[in-house]
């Protein structure tokens, strides 16, 4: 049966990753694939988290099913986290939330709700935006268009045009806004500018869909929820797909969270019968080991402070290696400015330069990126700056 359908490409960021596996050159560097590393390349697990699993594995005494909406006391948590514990629409009661299989499956079961919503819905994304938000949105059958987001030339972000654009969309349409850390380019609204965000939504009535995938990757785990708990605030209806896969390490546990800010609290208990009901219709219920250890950290004052500081430290780490590739690109003679990617925020970072200059430092350089210029801080390291700042030295002047 299977022959009628079309052979795929690889996907380009793990044909990257086997290109580079294959590379015998010993100072290649790999900056694709966006998970966070150590000055050794490694993606450990953290402190809290390995404590965390030792507590797991003392209190769970059974396999049995968890509740359709996953473990309660990590949505209680990861609300309060994003949301702020004193946030007036957990007081009123206005927010449905279940734990999803990750960022990914917190996306995809949000698209599908809207379409159970309105099946013509719009869902607009930034141009450029992570390339999975495409399938994810669009397989759930909803028409994705885009709004300016991001310029090349000047690297940085097109805020006049973005909100030219905003004031076109129509009432019951979606944005999609990246919460913090824009992924591809490290670009971030400034508060000024989420509050232009957040009156526009109010005037054109379009509802915002908020992905929060790196909080505490860019100033702090509070200012980085800055922008999405304006929009909660202020705004009757937001809806939220949060990752816990960045900040507590988690990615293969796939943990996630997806939540509905409603209008009052009866419409979130409609809210909440329909995204349980989605998740059914797919995989039922989530995996419950990421969320329960998530639990265990969030709920104990000690292992939680252990995790601010864990994630402080990975903040920290990329920030220096952005200045550090800064300073190693000016030292080297690059013609180019690139203080910008000292701006820019989280684990990504756009290098702005063109294509063909990407594939140079891939094929006489070993470092590997994607065609974009979009590069993972965390893979630069102080062992591999000096190699990686002459490569784009060379190759760009
Ligand atoms: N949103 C964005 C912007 C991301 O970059 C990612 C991870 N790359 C996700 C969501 C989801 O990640 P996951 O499903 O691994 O939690």
């Amino acid at each position: 049966m299977f022959e009628v359908l079309p052979q795929l490409a690889p996907d380009p960021i793990l044909g990257l990753s086997a290109a580079y596996k294959q590379d015998s050159n010993p100072s290649k560097i790999d900056l694709g694939v966006g998970v966070y590393k150590d000055e050794q390349g490694n993606t450990p697990i953290l402190s809290a988290v390995a404590k965390a699993q030792q507590v797991l594995l003392e209190r769970e005494t059974s396999k049995t099913y968890i509740t359709p909406q996953g473990v309660q006391g990590f949505i209680d948590g990861m609300l309060q986290l994003i949301l702020g514990a004193q946030s007036p629409v957990l007081l009123a009661d206005r927010v449905a939330a279940v734990q999803a299989p990750g960022g990914c499956g917190s996306l995809r079961i949000l698209s599908e709700l809207l379409t159970r919503v309105n099946a013509d819905t719009k869902v607009w994304v930034s141009d450029p935006t992570w390339a999975n938000h495409i399938p994810l949105i669009g397989n759930a059958g909803l028409t994705i268009e885009t709004y300016p987001y991001f310029d090349k030339a000047s690297a940085s972000i097109r805020f006049d045009a973005m909100m030219e654009c905003l004031r076109q969309v129509k009432k019951g349409d979606v944005v999609l806004l990246h919460g913090c850390c824009h992924n591809p380019t490290g670009a971030d609204l400034t508060k000024a500018q989420w509050q232009e965000v957040m009156n526009v939504a109010k005037e054109r009535e379009f509802l915002p869909f908020v992905d929060i995938a790196y909080q505490g990757f860019g100033d702090s785990l509070e200012d980085d929820a800055y922008g999405v708990r304006l929009l909660c605030e202020n705004l009757p209806e937001v809806i939220i797909a949060a990752s816990c896969s960045k900040n507590f390490g988690l990615y293969r546990e796939r943990v996630g969270l997806a939540a509905i800010v409603c209008a009052d609290s009866n419409t979130r208990k409609i809210a909440q019968g329909q995204i349980q009901s989605v998740a059914r219709g797919i995989y039922s219920m989530p995996p419950s080991y990421g969320g329960a250890l998530v639990d265990i950290i969030l709920s104990d004052d000690a292992l939680k402070q252990e995790w601010v500081n864990e994630v402080d430290e990975m903040r920290v780490r990329m920030r220096t290696l952005r200045e550090l590739l800064v300073n190693k690109l000016a030292e080297y003679g690059a013609q180019k400015d690139f203080s910008f990617v000292n701006d820019q925020k989280g684990m990504f970072s756009f290098l702005c330069i063109t294509p063909e200059q990407v594939q140079k430092m891939r094929n006489e350089h070993s470092v590997y990126f994607v065609d974009s210029s979009r590069v993972n801080v965390a893979g630069i390291s102080l062992a591999n700056v000096d190699t990686l700042a002459k490569a784009m030295v060379k190759v760009i002047n």
